[in-house]
């Protein structure tokens, strides 16, 4: 189950380089859960990257650089996207200037002159339409700043782009961060030899990105327990009305397959038998528990109700592997949390091991206190469904290795 883990763990980290007089490339991912006021509502990712910072700095690079996406401006200027939003949380996680560039192309000296006093973050990388492309001229741009790139972008290491995948071909040294290294290791702990029966709960609103890997994670594991906006595409494809609710059209007919495969493979699904249903998320004056195929006209599904908590904590809790991506439902308003907060409370409470991923369900796990409880919380959401699913990820794949490859 994890040749792919062992392959990725061959890779060379900071530990095995020399930064000493070094321009560091660090693509860390400090795409942070935030709310409608830019606050950040949940700095695990910051955080999770510091290690790898202060041994560059600590080790006595020439200048260190980040890099990183913020949520999805689709290529161009945004300023609700904009990284300079994070800034003071870094400065003050960091203790240390932060240094924000615009404009990296024409920062290259202000880079290339050597002062650890600062650190150099650069402006949401996917306001460049060469990012998700992954643009090779982007890519040597990104290249020609640096003498070392460090991946440790593990919430991103799924992702072909410039700054995660394409960079690699024009740097020399390329290794991975603390964070990548940490990631991989529990991964490989939890997956090398896992015991059964496994469930994988999914949840959230990022369906295009995820359903189509869920064919192939049906021959990994047990119980596939849907929620969430994902759940409302299955729904759909089981012939319900889910009226104003959150779902893909394009995907109902890849929800099906992924049912018939399940059948094929011996995987339950389970899916909401209730929901919660509202007539408006930002100003709610009618708010009811339905069953699923009842979704009144107008109306949208922003949560599991009462009896879908239970029939979900039942399954959860004759597993002995849990494996949870996606929220419930809208669980950043406070009235459709609920569902969300009961299934983390139900997963911490079991005698097994549990394991979170993505930056939306470890807040949500957080705001329901149970973040010590869990077994390891990851950073990376689609990048855990995909290790889960037998990948390598392209962060990794280009990184250095120890050896020749396996
Ligand atoms: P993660 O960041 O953990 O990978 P996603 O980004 O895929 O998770 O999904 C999180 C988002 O899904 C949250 O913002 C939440 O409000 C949203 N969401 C969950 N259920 C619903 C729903 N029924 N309708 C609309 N949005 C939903
Ligand atoms: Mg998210």
């Amino acid at each position: 189950m994890i040749s792919n883990i062992t392959a990725m763990r061959n890779v060379k980290s900071l530990k095995d380089i020399d930064v000493i007089g070094k321009r560091v490339l660090i693509r860390v991912d400090f795409n942070v859960p935030v709310d409608s006021h830019h606050n950040i509502s949940d700095d695990r990712r910051i955080r999770a990257a510091l290690p790898t910072i202060n041994y560059c700095i600590d080790h006595n690079a020439c200048s260190i650089t980040l890099v990183s996406h913020f949520g999805r401006p689709g290529g161009k200027y945004d300023e609700k996207y904009s990284l300079k939003n994070i800034v003071k949380r870094l400065e003050r996680l960091l203790q240390k200037q932060v240094v924000f560039v615009e404009d990296f192309e024409n920062s290259r000296d202000e880079i290339a002159a050597c002062s650890l006093e600062r650190v150099f973050l650069l402006e949401n990388i996917r306001f460049h339409e060469g990012e998700k492309k992954n643009d090779p001229e982007l890519s040597k741009k990104l290249a020609s700043i640096c003498d070392i790139y460090v991946n440790d972008a593990f919430g991103a290491a799924h992702r072909k782009h410039a700054s995660t995948y394409g960079v690699m071909e024009y740097v020399e040294t390329k290794v991975a961060g603390f964070l990548m290294m940490k990631e991989i290791e529990a991964f490989r702990k939890a997956l090398e030899n896992p015991v059964r029966p496994i469930a994988l709960v999914i949840g959230g609103a990022k369906v295009s990105s995820k359903i189509t890997l869920l064919k192939n994670v049906l021959k990994k594991i047990d119980k596939l327990i849907i929620g969430g906006a994902m759940s409302n595409t299955f729904l759909t494809a089981l012939g319900y009305d889910m009226q104003q609710s959150l779902y893909e059209e394009k995907y109902i007919e890849t929800a099906g397959e992924v049912m018939e495969e399940a059948k094929h493979n011996g995987v339950k699904i389970y899916l909401p038998v209730d929901l919660v249903i509202t007539d408006s998320v930002e100003s709610p004056v009618d708010v009811r528990v339905v069953p699923s195929q009842d979704v009144l006209d107008g109306f949208q599904a922003v949560d599991i109700g009462p009896a879908t908590v239970k029939l979900f904590s039942e399954a959860i809790g004759l597993s002995n592997t849990i494996i949870w991506n996606g929220p419930m439902g809208i669980y950043e308003i406070d009235r459709f949390s609920k569902g969300t907060y009961k299934i983390a409370n139900a997963i911490a409470d079991c005698y097994a091991y549990t394991f979170v991923g993505g930056g939306d369900t470890a807040d949500a796990v957080d705001r329901a206190g149970e973040a010590d409880n869990f077994s390891f919380i990851s950073t990376g959401g689609g990048a855990s469904l995909e290790l889960l699913e037998g990948k390598i990820l392209p962060g990794f794949a280009n990184l250095d290795r120890k050896e020749e490859e396996l």
